[in-house]
């Protein structure tokens, strides 16, 4: 029912559109001619003054066709890739996997899930297949920690459950569930001094920093929780004790409460190291989104697995620690799953995505559009 060349040629051709995170403006406006062309009515959201990134999310809306009646739902996908995403050269490799050259991501995260998006619209209008009010939402800053997506300007937004089409995974199976994110940032600040002369009337902000993060707990805390420092930052000459640091880091669960007590704990070890060095420590967070899970109860998910098993496909759900716009449709009441399109080694230049996932999830797609209106 889909055309399999049609949608490898619409992949290879987005992906060859520069669109890493906070420079959407090209690929924005491409996308905006695609889906306006298909006879959507496509609305680029005002987000842009809030995020300051390239352009604001794209709402696209195919009305009901003649005699349906359903409710309206969503798909989502981002159109940013992580970097470095400029210049890529897609390579379509014998084995089936289409690549980049080496150099660049391949941007199937997630360009794969819009070059489905745009050959599911051209199939339903093809066939004629019956259908009810979609929405495709298409974010910008979703590698920024869902900035998009967060700053949607949501009167645009009438779905009343969606799909994200933005994971790893076998094609039908389904994401259910993703974490809290907490951001985490922490300065300190110690005393300078002459490293040579008087080091003694210094105290080192780089010393107390290795303290605190010899104490702190990090890595993976319990089964749903994780807690990361991934950025340091500080010091100067080597013949002067440093008297400021920042580190950057996060911290995740499933459980929000479990995020609370882990960003307690980390702030009482900041605090702790600290007065132990007579320095001065500061910690700021921020809950960037909220976790979800989706029940086996909710219509959204009953959809999905009914799609997958009308096409043989396994229908497992699971969950991931990485967040996705997901969280934010599931946080604005509007409950999402995630759908796997079968990408590998994402965020690096050995991204790859096999050819007939991307086949098969179109046909995932287009099958959920079927199960919604009989639903
Ligand atoms: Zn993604």
């Amino acid at each position: 029912m889909i055309n399999p060349n049609r949608v490898i040629q619409q992949f290879l051709e987005l992906v060859q559109i520069d669109s890493e995170t906070k420079h959407e403006r090209q690929i924005a406006d491409v996308l905006t001619h695609k889906f306006t062309a298909l006879g959507l009515e496509v609305v680029e959201d005002n987000s842009q003054a809030e995020t300051g990134h390239g352009a604001g999310n794209l709402i696209a809306t195919l009305k009901a066709s003649e005699g349906v009646s359903a409710d309206p739902f969503l798909f989502s996908c981002h159109m940013d890739t992580v970097t470095p995403g400029k210049g890529v050269k897609p390579i379509v490799g014998e084995d089936g996997w289409i690549r980049s050259d080496g150099t660049t991501v391949l941007g199937a995260d997630d360009k794969a899930g819009v070059a489905v998006l745009l050959e599911l619209i051209e199939t339903i209008q093809e066939q004629q297949i019956p259908h009810g009010p979609i929405q495709f939402v298409i974010s910008v800053g979703e590698e920024s920690s869902l900035r998009g997506a967060r700053a949607l300007e949501t009167k645009y937004i009438n779905a009343k459950f969606g799909f994200a089409i933005d994971t790893g995974g076998e094609v039908g199976t389904i994401c259910v569930g993703a974490p809290t994110q907490a951001s985490v940032k922490i300065e300190i600040f110690g005393k300078a001094a002459h490293a040579g002369v008087n080091p003694e009337d210094g105290i080192s902000a780089i010393q107390v920093a290795g303290k605190v993060l010899a104490r702190m707990n990090l890595g993976r805390i319990d089964h749903e929780t994780t807690a990361n420092i991934g950025r340091f930052e500080g010091g100067g000459a080597t013949n002067i004790v440093p008297d400021h640091v920042i580190l950057y880091g996060e911290a995740r669960s499933m459980s929000p409460e479990k995020v609370e007590k882990q960003l307690g704990e980390m702030k009482e070890t900041v605090e702790a190291v600290c007065r132990d060095y007579g320095a001065k420590g500061e910690f700021q967070s921020d809950v960037l989104y909220r976790a979800f899970r989706v029940s086996e109860e909710d219509a959204v998910l009953k959809i999905a697995q009914k799609a997958a098993s009308a096409l043989g496909l396994s229908g497992t759900t699971f969950t991931t620690g990485g967040g996705s716009d997901a969280n934010v449709f599931n946080g604005l009441g509007i409950p999402t799953v995630n759908l796997a399109i079968g990408y590998e080694d994402i965020h690096t230049t050995k991204e790859k995505i096999k050819q007939d996932d991307i086949v098969k999830t179109a046909e995932f797609a287009l099958e959920i559009v079927r199960q919604s209106v009989t639903a």
